[in-house]
């Protein structure tokens, strides 16, 4: 036998056990998207390198080394799968003149790429549900999109389990500021900085607050906060986000700390961070970017969006599970012998016209009756319809409880969805 191919590092197979909490999580998600009134926009899964370049920033850790770059082979310009949605959800709508003048809530769902060291939590494609709101300066829509995400954790029963964490990165000036603040502070310290911070700090230095090395800590707790550097705009812009959200209970932090990896966020940033799932904690990010549009060809547009990671909230779904996953199936079809066998595709296809809630599996390639309840039984529906020739020649189905001691009964054809309904309600 020849060696048998593995899947490629970091990618994940979704199996059939597991769809069932990605479609919970996804059915969900679209109902509470359309109950805020937003559309959907699909955008490709490659895009021009420079497209990521120019938005996410040259020396973020994305861009710098964790982007599957190639050749396209027709004119060698470099292309990249998509290791996040926003710039691409820019860039479709500057392309699509979507933005002139306009307000636009979008979401999308799906893969990203990103070659980072696997880990629980953390892969190389991964899915997002992503969200983009253009064309308003907020801070009532900033609220919106957080009230969203919170609504949905209730949804999911996961409410309790998050945490939101916020915070201002301010203008691109007052961060200019700050960043001159910061980076005299952080050289004080310089000796005691970790080898990417030493590095962060010539290129990006508010990234080192956003550190997980315990022994800088200290450090980043006691640094200039960029909160401080405000001014009333944008002090403004974020208390009444604070204010909105008080006034609907919902709680947060303010964590100075909180910068986020991408160059492109201004004023409002916030995370949905858990305890549950070890490092890899936050399972929504998202901010405010109105630099953005402009900065890829578009005319400026305020806009703010998050992204979810979908396999973290699929974890959390997975370790509140309690008992078995629903049966995909509520009832199955056994049919003995040639008649039957030949009746049974036409009944199927009837009961599927009459009742189309009914989910009804069919016995394929024949066999006994002890094989073919057997399989009934792991298919996990409730009910067997039997056809055999007893049944057919009375032009009857017999219906069989398989998960209680109901008394089984044998009815016409037209009876029996009506039967089926009542008794799956
Ligand atoms: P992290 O700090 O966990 O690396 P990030 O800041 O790189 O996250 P974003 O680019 O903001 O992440 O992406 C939004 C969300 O997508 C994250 O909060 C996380 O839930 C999810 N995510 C990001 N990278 C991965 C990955 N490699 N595998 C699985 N989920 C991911
Ligand atoms: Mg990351």
């Amino acid at each position: 036998m020849s060696a048998s191919i593995q899947r490629v590092r970091g990618m994940n197979d979704i199996l059939p056990e597991k769809s069932y909490f990605w479609q919970k999580l996804e059915n969900t998600v679209k109902t509470i998207l359309a109950q805020y009134g937003y559309e959907e926009i699909r955008m490709p899964i490659i895009e021009s390198t420079s497209l990521f370049c120019r938005s996410i920033g040259e020396v973020t850790d994305i861009v710098e080394k964790e982007m599957y770059t190639f050749g396209d082979g027709v004119k060698g310009e470099m292309v990249s799968l998509r290791p996040e949605g926003t710039a691409s959800c820019v860039r479709a709508c500057v392309q699509n003149g979507l933005l002139h003048n306009q307000v636009q809530r979008l979401w999308y769902m799906g893969p990203m790429f990103r070659r980072e060291r696997p880990q629980k939590g953390r892969y190389r494609q991964f899915h997002q549900v992503g969200v983009e709101v253009f064309g308003l300066p907020g801070p009532d829509v900033d609220v919106e999109v957080i009230l969203m995400t919170w609504r949905l954790w209730q949804a999911l029963g996961l409410a309790k389990r998050v945490e939101l964490q916020i915070n201002s990165l301010g203008t691109a000036e007052e961060r200019q500021i700050y960043r001159a603040e910061l980076v005299a502070y952080l050289k004080l310290h310089e000796s005691s900085l970790d080898e990417d911070s030493l590095r962060r700090l010539e290129t990006n230095p508010l990234r080192v607050l956003d550190t997980k090395n315990p022994a800088m800590a200290d450090i980043v707790a006691n640094a200039p906060k960029l909160l401080d550097f405000l001014e009333a705009e944008s002090k403004a812009h974020f208390e009444m986000i604070l204010q909105r959200l008080d006034q609907q209970g919902v709680q947060y932090v303010v964590n100075p700390q909180l910068v986020r990896g991408l160059d492109y966020y201004t004023n409002t940033v916030f995370e949905w961070v858990t305890t549950d799932l070890g490092a890899q904690g936050t399972v929504c990010a998202g901010g405010r970017y109105d630099g953005l549009v402009q900065q890829l060809g578009g005319k400026a547009s305020p806009a703010v969006g998050f992204a979810m990671g979908m396999e973290r909230l699929v974890l959390l779904l997975e370790q509140d599970q309690t008992g078995e996953n629903e049966s995909p199936v509520d009832v199955y079809l056994v049919a003995l012998g040639d008649r039957a066998s030949a009746q049974a595709i036409e009944l199927a296809e009837q009961l599927r016209d009459s009742v189309p809630s009914l989910r009804l599996l069919m016995n394929c390639g024949g066999g006994s009756f002890k094989s073919q309840f057997k399989k009934a039984d792991k298919s996990g529906a409730k009910y067997a319809l039997v056809l055999a020739d007893e049944e057919i020649d009375q032009s009857k189905v017999r219906v069989k409880a398989l998960r209680t001691d109901e008394e089984q009964q044998l009815v016409s054809w037209a009876e029996l969805s009506a039967l089926l309904q009542t008794k799956l309600g």
